[in-house]
């Protein structure tokens, strides 16, 4: 049979899965011969036992807390072993009359759930012990006070009892003394609440406090047991995706107290500033209280370095402790401690909690005290860590009204006047005002809006929408979803659900990293970090990005992922370049059609013979030259992928509505438009239920003669100017949304022809390559016909999620994931991070059987999931040979591509 009880000094800080954190580091304290007061700890172990005996019995509904059901055979017999030996030690027993153990019971799982379970303090009082506390304790008051927080917290956690009929007992027993505060109670004030509390409980629970120490003992850890399964409790599991079968040990600690007068106090320490990561002392401090004192904010704490003067012995010895903790965990750890009496008591210890600026800082600093190597370092920060200190941020000081919250779908702070088309957000900006474009949603159509606004709001879509993909894209600051918001573009305004309405032009801030939505103009602070990336700052100008400076080489020494951007302007793939990217693994053409090249669109739909198609195309061709001829000189020397048209062709169109009325009313009024009348005849003709799953990617052009070789001959074209002019171009042709090697056949055959004319035109060598987009299960699976024709593959996993999951993405994040995220279908919505064990096991078989046909097959990820952190990590073990990310995500994806390869070494996989 197991062992379900260890003593303190049987367990060490690694077993956090058997211990939980608490129980493992208070082993591993006692082992270091720290002052922690004695006690032992009973398994996640024996919690599973409880909490599968329980479901067995039909008793797992969600609880109301409290002790349920009964101890696993043997763990009873197994405490009583080691409450025998804590005795001994501390030479009484538990409730004993004349000088009573006491014991806390605390809750403590392998993964941090901060204030969602339960702790029962000041186990063993009764009626008789706690006369026998007053004497040993000298103090009346301070033995009836402990007495009525046993009470009060066995009532509730123990036989779930209201919490607020306490509450309401101790507030009239205070008016009835004439005194505001709890510490002013007298002894018999306290005395006659403990009377009152033990009326509560026989009333509410239907029996008397139990006097019996060892029956409040066992209560106590069965309510410990049940509170892993309390409604707050699985919610919180849910968010952060803790899994919901680990349980939760229990820790019996023998009680120190820090109320005891003004030779005793508690508080909490950290080894360095958990903010600025910079090397002091830093803590709080409280004198004569217990630890729940200092939560409540009853009185003010002091700074910790104020305990040197009111005891200095403890304060030396707190420093040499906090010194061989951070020496031995080799990181900064936050400590609990109480003083009784003079005699300082460790109560915890753990790896503390920082700011991303504190995360970098400290993980150098730590390699400069020679406690930890480069590679150590790296698993000590975090992509998102970095990511946080690459956006401009609002300056937390400032005062601000917040308006409401939406998704947080493109960090930074921005400000500026709401405007609410993209034509006044151009005109605006062009006079030099900064705007947000507020929308309900946006479309293609609202590029140049987007280019114009410091940010974008819009009331509709997910993270994955066109507000946040385009967003994201360009480093523009972005909320989206913001449902709250009443968006009327046409009335040019918005309501806030406080019935604040924000006209055009009023000023409005918003914050891409939170999702918040302010009224006014909130400050805004610049990243240093970034300033750096862009070559506008040394790194050793300031302390933080000297340190993020060097954790970046080190993982651009030891990662072996590529990392490139998603980049279709020659402005963003020269910053993505700046930002470290070995290439531009995504070059989307679509938004090259948009703006006053629209028109040549309509021409091209509107074609009625193939001359006029291809002079449409014709008049395309030099204006995509033109594109492609400037990414190619700002990646000059790397590779740049280039995707041909992916979207349905009617999205360059007018909508269907607004055609249709715009052609009734010119008929009414008697100036009908031939022109109109024939787009709006084209849009009939090109609508679908589907466009997703309709006309796009290779099957237009496969139907469109001429569209994709145009393209083609665009790209090539460039190459050959920029080789002309004494350049390395390296194009890399990408065909979407394949599903059958037939089709990529097919395209690729056109591209050849094309190529072998543009080097007989001008005389040049064309190096390039033609592969193919991976983003349909078809295609995946099979990969390895594909990979005959294709000489790379990238994966567009948000396509390949959206239809694998059968999600349409511009619908169903706004539409209904918050109820599945709510309800734990996943953890974070699959076109955020990659849904691995679905999504991702068809990216293992399409690496694999595309391997299998061509060795060398080229492989990277361009969907959004390439700058992902979780996401990185898969594709390194998935064996790609590249990432490709937004460009302000470059930075944070070759960090995380690091960080793979340091996680893999330390697997050992
Ligand atoms: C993809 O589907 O992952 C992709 C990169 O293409 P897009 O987002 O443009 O459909
Ligand atoms: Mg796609």
């Amino acid at each position: 049979m197991s062992t379900f009880v260890y003593d303190f000094a049987e367990g060490n800080k690694d077993q956090k899965d058997l211990l939980g954190g608490k129980g493992a580091n208070l082993a591993e304290m006692t082992n270091l011969g720290l002052p922690v007061p004695p006690g032992f700890t009973i398994t996640t172990e024996a919690c599973r036992a409880y909490l599968a005996a329980e479901e067995s019995r039909d008793h797992a509904t969600p609880g109301d807390g409290g002790a349920h059901g009964a101890l696993p055979d043997g763990l009873a017999e197994e405490i009583t072993e080691h409450l025998e030996r804590l005795e001994e030690t501390m030479g009484k027993k538990l409730g004993q009359a004349d000088d009573p153990l006491l014991v806390s019971v605390r809750s403590g799982a392998a993964a941090s759930m901060p204030g969602m379970m339960e702790t029962v303090l000041n186990v063993g009082l009764n009626d008789e012990s706690v006369q026998g506390l007053a004497r040993q304790s000298d103090s009346e008051r301070f033995a009836w006070d402990s007495y009525r927080r046993l009470l009060s917290m066995f009532g509730r956690t123990v036989l779930g009892i209201d919490g607020d009929l306490f509450e309401e007992a101790l507030e009239q027993r205070k008016e009835k003394a004439g005194v505001e505060a709890d510490l002013e109670l007298g002894a018999e004030d306290l005395q006659g609440l403990v009377r009152g509390y033990q009326e509560i409980i026989e009333e509410h629970s239907g029996r008397p406090f139990p006097q019996d120490p060892r029956e409040q003992l066992d209560l106590a850890v069965l309510a410990v047991f049940g509170s892993w399964n309390t409604e707050r409790a699985i919610l919180y599991r849910r968010q952060e995706r803790i899994p919901a079968d680990l349980g939760t040990a229990v820790n019996i600690c023998s009680m120190v107290f820090g109320n005891l007068g003004d030779d005793s106090g508690t508080g909490v320490a950290f080894t360095r500033d958990p903010a600025s990561g910079a090397q002091g002392i830093y803590g709080d401090y409280l004198q004569n209280a217990q630890g729940e004192d200092v939560v409540a904010g009853i009185r003010n704490t002091v700074p910790l370095a104020d305990l040197e003067g009111i005891d200095k012995t403890s304060y030396d010895e707190l420093l040499g402790i906090m010194q061989r903790l951070e020496e031995h965990y080799l990181d900064l750890c936050d400590i609990e401690f109480t003083i009784e009496r003079g005699k300082l008591w460790m109560l915890q210890t753990r790896i503390g909690k920082r700011t991303p600026g504190a995360a970098f800082r400290i993980a150098g600093q730590l390699v400069d005290q020679g406690l930890i190597d480069l590679d150590e370092a790296l698993h000590r920060v975090t992509g998102a860590q970095l990511a946080q200190l690459m956006f401009p941020q609002f300056d937390p000081a400032a005062d601000r009204e917040l308006l409401t919250k939406g998704m947080n779908a493109s960090p930074g702070a921005a400000v500026g006047k709401a405007v609410f088309d993209s034509e006044t957000a151009v005109e605006w900006a062009g006079k030099g005002e900064k705007v947000i474009l507020v929308r309900r949603e946006t479309t293609p159509d609202d590029l140049h809006g987007m280019v114009a606004a410091t940010g974008v709001l819009t009331s509709r879509g997910g993270k994955t929408s066109h507000a946040a993909v385009v967003a994201r894209g360009m480093g523009r600051t972005c909320v989206c979803g913001a449902d709250a918001l009443d968006v009327d573009v046409r009335a040019g305004h918005f309501s806030a659900p406080d019935g604040v309405v924000i006209e055009e032009g009023d000023e409005i801030s918003i914050d891409g990293t939170t999702g918040e939505v302010f009224r006014g103009s909130v400050p805004v602070m610049d990243s240093a970090v970034v300033r750096w990336f862009e070559g506008e700052a040394d790194s050793d100008e300031d302390d933080l990005v000297a340190a993020v400076a060097r954790l970046m080489e080190h993982a651009d020494g030891v990662r072996r992922l590529g990392v490139r951007a998603n980049a279709d302007n020659p402005a963003d793939a020269s910053r993505s370049r700046r930002f470290g990217a070995q290439g531009i693994g995504l070059c989307r053409t679509e938004h090259m059609f948009l703006g006053e090249r629209r028109e040549l669109v309509e021409h091209l739909i509107l074609a009625r013979s193939d001359e006029e198609r291809d002079e449409a195309l014709a008049a395309l061709l030099p204006h995509q030259r033109d594109d492609f001829t400037g990414i190619l000189e700002a990646m000059d020397g790397l590779p740049v992928t280039i995707r041909l048209l992916d979207p349905p062709l009617h999205e360059f169109l007018p909508g269907l509505t607004e055609l249709s009325m715009k052609v009734a009313v010119a008929d009414a009024t008697g100036r009908p438009s031939k022109r109109d009348a024939r787009l709006l005849t084209a849009v009939k003709r090109m609508h679908e239920e589907n466009p997703m799953l309709g006309l796009r990617g290779v099957r237009l052009g496969i139907v469109i003669p001429g569209l994709f070789t145009m393209q083609a001959r665009a790209i090539l074209e460039a190459a050959a100017a920029r080789k002309q002019a004494g350049g390395d171009p390296r194009p890399e042709i990408m065909i979407p949304l394949v599903a059958a090697v037939q089709e990529l056949e097919l395209v690729k055959t056109d591209i050849i022809e094309v190529a072998r004319e543009v080097e007989q035109e001008t005389g040049v060598d064309l190096e390039f390559k033609v592969g193919t987009m991976i983003e349909l299960p078809r295609a995946a699976m099979t990969a390895d016909e594909i990979a005959e024709a294709a000489e790379f593959f990238s994966f567009g996993t948000n396509d390949l999620t959206q239809m694998t999951w059968g999600f349409s993405r511009d619908d169903v994040e706004a539409a209904f994931f918050s109820q599945y995220l709510e309800k734990g279908i996943f953890g974070v919505s699959p076109f955020e991070s990659l849904d691995q064990a679905g999504v991702g096991a068809l990216v293992q078989q399409a690496v694999e059987r595309g391997r299998a046909t061509r060795p060398d097959l080229h492989l990277g990820v361009c969907g959004e999931h390439g700058g992902d952190p979780d996401s990185i990590h898969f594709f390194e073990r998935a064996g790609l040979d590249y990432v490709s990310c937004s460009p302000f995500r470059v930075p944070v994806a070759r960090l995380e591509a690091g960080r793979a390869v340091a996680d893999r070494g330390a697997s050992g996989d």
